[in-house]
């Protein structure tokens, strides 16, 4: 770390939707001291000429789930046999990934580690012992049995070996005191976000996406208990009806919302909601793509299939919502399968496919998500900034693939070495 003039190319600053040319930007130790157009450059400060590319804010992805390899499976349930220290140990694999890509931030949307590792990771990478993504953690989302995110349902059809899996997961159990005592625990042992799994899934064996997965009484319970602690909440949902309750109820901010709809829409307009809408896991459905679609597991697939027009009537409320209302969107990719997690750039393709312009895109990737995420020193380039940056070789108002090749990163001030392997 030192004193770095940083000649920028063309320049998003993360808030105005619009490319500046000649911008160059001062950085100090780990801040953004400048960032002006013909900013001259100071005596004796070492010089990083990006002028032959775009320099954005380090990219933000507030979907991830980092603690296991979807290209690599190893068939249903895989995930699950792993032991805690693999996990944590892909998580850590996948944070390096993405930070090389451009990605600086990325908040972890929960996974299947049973301990804590996730915010060990999280520590050790803000400790600076290893060069990786900042990490915003969900550790555990609060989850019944059988839900979308109880793994053990892979083993159903031996309920002794799938009742003792499941009893290795911290969170799935039944009851407000029994949630009220998981969400505790999350915040006791560091996690930012406390999620909810509100509602089935695609990807798992044996439930829906209209599934009812948490009662009333138990949301409640979550939802309290985290406004009591001063820590945000966010959703696993997908109905419209189950949204319109998430957000009348004052929680924080919703995950997926796919099967949303206009009168949803308006709840989460009236109690300042935000969505984090992940498009990449639909996007086979959303364009008709029989290839990839049969990549993914029959039941995956099979579930896309039954609720195709409701998922295609959602993206387009969704879209409309982007593009013509004040509601806070973020950006997440939610690889779960087909691609490697730390694929961030490929919700900026299925933004760009749906037809939002590529700078809303990257605003939903830089300001907004660090709204969403409640870290305001990161997502925009202006004096007193942490100085996060990435540096892009692709024409990022026509290219659809353009985040796909990042050219240049710096996190907090210091340069990423993106040819380190792996
Ligand atoms: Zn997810």
């Amino acid at each position: 770390m030192g004193e770095y003039y940083i000649r920028c190319g063309a320049c998003f600053d993360g808030v105005h939707e619009e490319l500046r040319e000649n911008v160059g930007i001062l950085v100090r130790e780990n801040r953004i001291v400048r960032a002006e157009r013909e900013l001259p450059c100071p005596r004796g400060t070492e010089v990083v000429d990006l002028s032959h590319l775009t320099v954005t804010p380090g990219l933000i992805d507030a979907h991830v789930h980092f603690d296991f390899l979807s290209n690599q499976t190893g068939g249903p349930g895989a995930r699950f046999l792993a032991s805690d220290e693999m996990k944590t140990l892909t998580l850590l694999y996948n944070a390096r990934q993405s930070l090389k890509r451009g990605f600086t931030t990325v908040r972890h949307a929960g996974g299947k580690i049973s301990t804590f590792g996730a915010v060990d990771v999280k520590r050790a990478v803000d400790a600076g012992l290893f060069q990786a993504s900042r990490l915003v953690v969900v550790a555990h989302a609060v989850s019944t049995p059988g839900c979308h995110t109880d793994a053990s349902t892979y083993f159903r059809g031996n309920p002794h070996l799938s009742d003792a899996l499941q009893g290795l997961y911290p969170n799935i159990g039944s009851g407000a005191d029994f949630a009220r005592a998981a969400a505790r625990r999350e915040i006791k042992y560091g996690a930012d976000v406390v999620k909810l799994m509100v509602t089935g899934g695609f990807a798992s064996p044996n439930d829906g996406p209209e599934d009812m997965q948490l009662e009333e009484d138990e949301i409640r319970a979550v939802l309290d208990v985290a406004r009591h602690m001063g820590k945000p909440t966010t959703a696993h949902v997908y109905t419209a009806r189950m949204v319109s309750l998430l957000a009348e109820l004052g929680i924080t901010g919703v995950e997926h919302a796919s099967m949303l709809d206009g009168a949803a829409l308006e709840k989460l307009l009236a109690n300042g909601t935000y969505v984090v809408p992940t498009f990449v896991p639909y996007e086979e459905i959303i364009r008709e793509d029989r290839e990839m679609l049969d990549k993914k597991t029959p039941e995956f697939r099979a579930k896309l299939l039954k609720y195709a027009a409701q998922l295609r009537q959602g993206r387009q409320v969704l879209v409309d919502a982007i593009l013509n209302t004040e509601l806070l969107a973020g950006y997440g990719t939610d690889i779960v399968s087909l691609y490697p997690n730390y694929d961030c750039w490929r919700e900026f393709k299925a933004w760009r496919d749906s037809g939002i312009p590529a700078l809303r895109t990257l605003r939903a990737a830089t300001s907004d998500n660090a709204k969403i995420l409640r870290r305001p020193e990161l997502g925009s380039i202006a004096p007193g900034q942490l100085a996060d940056l990435s540096g892009w070789d692709r024409d990022l108002l026509e290219d659809h693939e353009a985040l796909s090749h990042c050219a240049f990163v710096m996190k907090d001030g210091r340069v990423v070495d993106q040819t380190e392997e792996p």
